[in-house]
């Protein structure tokens, strides 16, 4: 979705043929009573810089005109007074002084309450889907002409064919397992060569990849998730574009993209971001290194870049009414310049959310990455949430070794023990697992019982909680294989399919358990706000067993995880702290009440949540 505007040169001289340049001007078109009224519109054609650009209005000006290195743009600095509406006309002009071509750039009216829209938070539960392997509404699409890589299903790297309608047409059943947030991959048009099924070699920032539907369909999907009581959240990518994308073609300046002698990756080390010996070495090598060979590498450091990135992002906010962002790979671009992005954002949308993909595996590397920091570590980043991989990793290892000092339950113990490093840590995004890690279920061996106490545990502790499609079906990845397989296509989603979840046909008795089980818990967590925003208090695991309780005034909940092969008797003394002043304890998982007196006989590998009762 791009703005077009045609210059037509020597149109009206019939001796000379007619030449024709097609002009995209980004962003396409903006919004009245905007905080962000400072726009940069890169204007893109043939040879245009030595074009004279005017505007057209009493309540618009043109600040300055940046022609950067490449013939091929004007960048507009243009300020948007509170009395603009309607929109303005940008003409450019030859050296003769004759209009070449004109372009209306729009002033829509923002939606009613914009400002004030909702972010997610750990009120919600997130399904998270990676749009090409969900569901395939329309197969005339699964392959377009003008984008080069076709539809293939027997590659597991290939596309398959899923696209934003099968997620639309799915979302009453995706609303019925109790999440309220749903993430997509990056759905921007991804017209590289190969492996564009995942979304994140961006060719067009303001375009759907049309082989996942068009802008409008993506509007139609938000629209009828929050008819459904479900958030949005956008994946979005500033650390790099696809090598195809026409910013990395032609440049506007060399510098809009981190240069290297050679073809460099970064390291992939986020940790050398925040750490106080870390050489220059390794980390200009971590932020401008290219992600992959189809990944150009964006200079945030360049303002014209940053401007251009920050200005998408709010496009898509308030063109498609989103409720969050989350942002790829956010040790790797460069800290300060996202931290002004951040805070634009924010400040556009006091009460959105961003999350930003935090790949590390200590908490002090992970708090380092969230606003308002507790140690001086660095400037603030304004970023409200991270991803918590440092409890990922912990829960792996709790369900498949015995308790030990230091391992099985006390590995989450010892993680969470570290939240005094977090400045938030309700806001953090908690996951069994996602599009780039091993399914959870391949993780824990396919084992019912480690699938419920893993459930109950991201359901019940601080945090807001993220569930990738098909973990409700304990689908599982090959281990050490590529991608590919932890992204396999749901089953249902595609004409002919033998097994089809939507309607629970053909689904092993085992698979219709587990997403029941996580139905239930999810439904009841939807109203829980005691889960969403009361206080965490665990116990030392001790025996096998990890105990804790959330409160707030109104209500107190026990989750008991047994993880004993065997009956288990849990003496309840020490955790009278959470326990004076109830008496009986019903058990929404098994429907039993228990009398909360001396000590409660536990099934084996079984969790139990307790609604504690007077
Ligand atoms: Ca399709």
């Amino acid at each position: 979705m791009r703005g077009f505007l045609i210059i037509c040169l020597l149109a009206f001289c019939p001796v000379f043929s007619f030449a024709q340049n097609t002009v995209t001007v980004e962003p396409p078109f903006w919004w009245e009573g905007m905080v962000y009224n400072k726009l940069e519109l890169l204007v893109h054609g043939k040879n245009i810089s030595a074009l004279q650009p005017k505007i057209i209005s009493g309540s618009v000006t043109l600040n300055a005109v940046v022609r950067p290195e490449s013939p091929n743009y004007l960048i507009l600095q243009v300020e948007i007074n509170n009395q603009a509406s309607g929109g303005f006309q940008i003409e450019l002009t030859d050296k003769k002084g004759k209009t070449s071509s004109s372009y209306w750039f729009e002033l829509k009216k923002r939606a009613e309450n914009s400002a004030q829209r909702k972010g997610f938070n750990s009120s919600d539960a997130v399904y998270l889907i990676l749009p090409d392997r969900f569901a395939n509404a329309d197969t005339t699409n699964d392959s377009r002409p003008e984008l080069i890589e076709k539809a293939n299903r027997s590659k597991s790297l290939g596309r398959h064919g899923g696209d934003i309608k099968g997620i639309t047409q799915n979302l009453g059943y995706i609303s019925s397992l109790g999440f309220t947030a749903v993430w997509l991959n990056p759905v921007q048009e991804n017209n590289q060569n190969a492996s564009t099924y995942h979304g994140y070699a961006i060719t067009d920032f303001y375009a759907i990849d049309a082989r996942l539907g068009s802008n409008s369909d993506y509007l139609e999907f938000v629209e009828e998730c929050h008819k459904k009581g479900l958030k949005v959240i956008m994946d979005m990518v500033f650390n790099h574009c696809g090598t195809n994308n026409k910013l990395a073609n032609d440049p506007p300046s060399p510098d809009w993209f981190n240069q290297w002698p050679e073809f460099t990756r970064p390291n992939y080390k986020g940790e050398v971001i925040s750490d106080p010996y870390a050489s220059d070495y390794d980390k200009i090598k971590m932020n401008n290194g290219w992600f992959d060979v189809t990944m150009a590498d964006f200079n945030q450091k360049n303002p014209h870049v940053l401007n251009y990135l920050t200005q998408n992002s709010i496009w898509w906010i308030e063109y498609a009414g989103l409720n969050g962002i989350r942002m790829d790979t956010y040790p790797y671009p460069d800290k300060d310049a996202m931290a002004v992005w951040a805070k634009t954002v924010m400040a556009e949308y006091p009460y959105f959310n961003i999350v930003g993909e935090s790949w590390l595996s200590l908490p002090s590397h992970t708090a380092f990455w969230q606003q308002n920091p507790k140690l001086p570590a660095g400037e603030n980043t304004n970023l409200k949430s991270v991803t918590d991989f440092p409890l990922y990793y912990s829960v792996i290892q709790a369900l498949n070794e015995p308790d030990g000092w230091f391992e099985g339950w006390s590995r989450i113990y010892n993680i969470l023990s570290q939240d005094f490093l977090y400045p938030d840590p309700q806001s953090l995004l908690i996951f069994p697992d996602n599009h780039d890690i091993e399914r959870f279920a391949t993780s824990i061996g396919a084992d019912f019982a480690k699938y419920k106490l893993g459930m109950v545990f991201y359901a019940t502790t601080r945090g807001i909680p993220q569930f990738y499609y098909g973990t409700e079906l304990m689908m599982e990845s090959t281990p050490y294989s590529d991608h590919g397989s932890y992204r396999r296509d749901y089953p249902g989603g595609w004409p002919g399919d033998s097994i089809n979840a939507f309607l629970s046909f053909g689904l092993s008795q085992h698979q219709i358990m587990a997403r029941d089980f996580l139905k239930e818990i999810l439904l009841w967590r939807k109203d829980k706000e005691v889960v969403h925003t009361g206080k965490l208090k665990h116990f030392l695991p001790e025996n096998n067993v990890y105990v804790y309780c959330r409160y707030n005034a109104n209500e107190t909940i026990m989750v008991v995880l047994n993880k004993n092969t065997e009956t288990t008797r849990l003496n309840l003394n020490r955790f009278n702290e959470c326990l004076s002043g109830f008496a009986m304890g019903y058990d929404i998982l098994s429907k039993k009440e228990f009398e909360l007196k001396g000590s409660l006989l536990l099934e084996p590998l079984t969790p139990i949540i307790l609604e504690l009762k007077k």
